[in-house]
């Protein structure tokens, strides 16, 4: 048969599980092999470089170029010892993934022409020149200047992959403009440590720093590599923009911690081997609610490690799974009709005393704290509702939003019912604050940790949940860098933080007592972030309706929802707390537009392609052959009888005339939309054309030729189908 479809059928049916020899030794015997970090630096560095380098990254002590040449040499020695040849100046640009150009070690010894040698300098640890005309940059950088700058991140350790030592670097235009994500992360990192700091001050003045903590759950999909290269739509965009569903998928919940099928569980244990030479400390793994469906998590981490992290597991998974005969798929919504994908981000704030602000405490002042912390980042999620949006939209998770499975398009917080009633409590507290004769407070604060214990009504439909000692951000994307929601939160906290704090101070510069002015603060924020708690179901119309009474945003187009990260409170935001000014804001929109256009741009090539090349001469061919029956049966019968006969074949030949004029009408349309569209100069207008007028025809086109798979001769069918691609591990 030499229907390709059938061919990568056969392929895929014959794999079997590639064995896997795990490292030699113990986990903890290889953890973080490929990493210069600190047992590596103490083992190629002098006693003094390391003991100055280790000051600069705990104390935030000065970096001279001494010691970045010293660094330099110890590392550039580990990397050789490792197998290395080239290094790299590994960066986040605005697509999401990374970025990174290979520099060989080597060098003339002397003259040019000479034998070489391997060098490596302090100079260029720290800095490169990256030729950055090629990536997003919002016009910045006029083509004519394209020159940015990479600088060293001395937070996130180097670590080797295959010949090369990746040294990761913030990516900054020379007027110094950020044109990546992690910039502006290290900058709203600061600030929230900063502000975080100094409301720790108000109930203990020995904390010197605090951390923001990640922990993201990596959800994807794996299918095999032989039926994926069938499908045009899987290559070239990640999804399959067409494929009626299959008769089973994933009603029986069945998939959902059942057992892992052996050629994925092989794939599982080589990725987390690989991962733990990265220090990347997975814990959980299992099968997600969709067929075909997996997790993976680590223990959670501090921020910016744990997004450098993320981003080396995203690209180790698509190394691993080609050695097994399988593609990964991080998009949002590869399948219609089962669940998406997700990267939840479970977020919190902790001390350098190793204290959890957000965890419930023992005592009425720890209580006190952490009713402080959850208030302000209840604020902060309220005010900058839109902006968090923003943060996670893309043109890909945008089919993820809004479904009956996944966060809704609309931010909200769940905090359970038992938080929400101590909150409830504290709202309506008598005016003057209680205090005992050790001048506790007298709210019922102090019975939080017995009623968290039992926070299991978690809320599934909630993006943004409580969950006990953090919040869980729910809403962003499995394909995303989550830097992005992690900018945007860390920021709209440190902001929120730095305005409470400057609140109780007033208040006790006018005479109030410590904890009467916290209280009278926190009070007025529990009245005003009311509107963001919703502890129902997120997925309802009568939460939208309710949602758009309480002011809450609303917007579910993605070129309009971009306009948050420009409107006045988030430019306000951004600036005051310093990570980013009205210029990078702009241009970062400009990116985004552009990045939508085109995703739907080359979705709309690829949908018309595959239906004018490879399904309407399909379905013609099968249309034929029933005409070809019709016409022998005149042949051979009267009248009456053929009639009789070639009833069901004349019906079927009518659906498919009407199924493939409606598919030709509708790329039609599509193709003049693009055109007009393509016209328009302005980003943000070409953007808006692009999901007002040309996105509107994938839906149609995809029904019809949906129902052309259901009547269409299966044999003759091009494209693996749903229940293939979905059930074949
Ligand atoms: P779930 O029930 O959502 O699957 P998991 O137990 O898989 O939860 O944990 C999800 C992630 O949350 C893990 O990465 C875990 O380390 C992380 N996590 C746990 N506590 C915290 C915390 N205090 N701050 C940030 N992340 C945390
Ligand atoms: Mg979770």
């Amino acid at each position: 048969m030499s229907n390709l479809r059938f061919k990568v059928l056969q392929e895929a049916f014959a794999k079997k599980a590639v064995a896997v020899q795990p490292p030699a030794g113990m986990v903890s015997d290889y953890y973080g092999n490929h990493v210069f970090g600190r047992k590596q630096m103490a083992r190629y560095l002098s006693a003094e470089t390391y003991r100055a380098f280790c000051n600069v990254l705990d104390n935030g002590a000065p970096f001279n170029r001494e010691i970045a040449n010293n660094v330099a040499v110890g590392m550039k020695n580990w990397a050789l010892d490792m197998g290395a040849t080239h290094y790299t100046h590994w960066f986040q640009p605005l697509t999401e993934g990374t970025a990174e150009k290979h520099d060989a070690f080597i060098e003339y010894a002397g003259q040019p022409g000479s034998d070489v040698i391997e060098e490596f300098s302090g100079k260029l640890l720290a800095q490169q020149e990256a030729d950055g005309s090629s990536f997003p940059n919002g016009g910045i950088r006029n083509t004519f200047e394209a020159r940015g700058y990479t600088a060293w991140d001395t937070s996130s350790p180097a670590f080797m992959v295959d010949d090369t030592l990746c040294i990761p670097t913030v990516f900054v235009s020379y007027t110094g403009e950020a044109l990546d994500y992690k910039t502006p992360l290290l900058k709203a990192l600061h600030a929230v440590d900063c502000a975080a700091t100094d409301v720790c001050h108000l109930f203990d003045p020995a904390v010197r720093k605090v951390y923001s903590y990640l922990g993201w759950e990596q959800e994807y999909f794996l299918v095999d590599e032989s039926i994926y290269s069938a499908r045009p739509d899987l290559l070239l965009t990640g999804r399959t923009l067409l494929g009626h569903e299959s008769a089973k998928n994933q009603q029986l919940e069945d998939h959902y911690f059942g057992a892992i099928p052996a050629r994925v569980q092989s794939f599982m244990k080589e990725l987390e081997f690989e991962a733990y030479k990265y220090a990347i400390p997975c814990k959980t793994r299992h099968n997600e609610v969709a067929p075909n469906q997996f997790e993976l998590a680590p223990i959670y981490n501090e921020t910016n490690l744990a997004v450098d992290q993320n981003l080396i597991l995203m690209s180790l998974m698509h190394k691993v799974a080609s050695r097994h005969g399988f593609k990964v798929l991080l998009h949002e919504k590869p399948f219609a009709g089962v669940n998406g994908s997700g990267k939840h981000c479970n977020w919190s704030l902790g001390t350098d005393t190793g204290v959890g602000l957000l965890t419930p405490g023992k005592t009425p002042e720890e209580n006190l704290r952490f009713v402080t912390f959850l208030v302000n980042v209840m604020m902060a999620v309220k005010k900058h509702n839109a902006l968090l949006k923003a943060s996670i939209m893309t043109a890909t998770n945008a089919h993820r939003l809004g479904a009956q499975e996944a966060p809704p398009s609309i931010i909200s917080v769940f905090l359970g019912s038992q938080l929400s009633a101590v909150l409830d409590q504290l709202e309506i507290a008598d005016k003057e604050i209680v205090l005992d004769e050790k001048r506790r407070m007298q709210l019922g604060v102090a019975h939080i940790p017995e009623v968290l214990v039992d926070n299991t009504d978690r809320n599934r439909t909630s993006p943004f949940a409580f969950t006990g000692n953090r919040f869980e951000f729910r809403a962003v994307g499995s394909s995303a860098n989550c830097g992005c929601a992690m900018i945007a939160l860390n920021t709209a906290v440190a902001s929120q933080l730095r305005e409470f704090r400057q609140e109780v101070d007033t208040r006790m510069a006018a005479g109030e007592q410590k904890e009467h002015a916290i209280f009278e603060v926190l009070r007025e924020y529990i009245r005003e972030s009311k509107a963001i708690r919703f502890d129902g179901n997120g997925y309802s119309d009568e939460w939208r309706q309710e949602a758009q009474r309480r002011g809450l945003d609303c917007e579910s187009s993605v070129p309009l929802i971009y306009d948050a990260y420009t409107s006045p409170s988030s430019v306000q935001m951004f600036e005051a707390t310093g990570v980013m000014n009205r210029t990078e804001l702009a241009a970062r929109n400009e990116v985004k537009w552009d990045t939508y256009i085109k995703k739907v741009q080359i979705e709309a090539r690829v949908l018309g392609d595959i239906v004018l090349n490879h399904i309407i001469p399909v379905a013609t061919r099968y249309q034929s052959t029933l005409l070809d029956n019709v016409y022998k049966m005149r042949q051979v019968y009267d009248i009456d009888k053929a009639r009789t006969l070639s009833a069901h074949d004349d019906s079927l030949i009518e659906e498919l005339s009407t199924h493939i004029a409606s598919i030709k009408q509708n790329v039609d349309n599509m193709v003049e939309a693009r055109k007009q569209a393509n016209h328009i100069a302005n980003e943000r207008e070409r953007a808006i054309a692009y999901h007002d007028t040309v996105l509107p025809y994938f839906d149609p086109i995809r029904y019809h030729v949906d129902k052309l798979e259901l009547i269409v001769d299966d044999e003759l069918w091009p494209l693996p189908k749903y229940r293939e691609i979905l059930f074949s591990h």
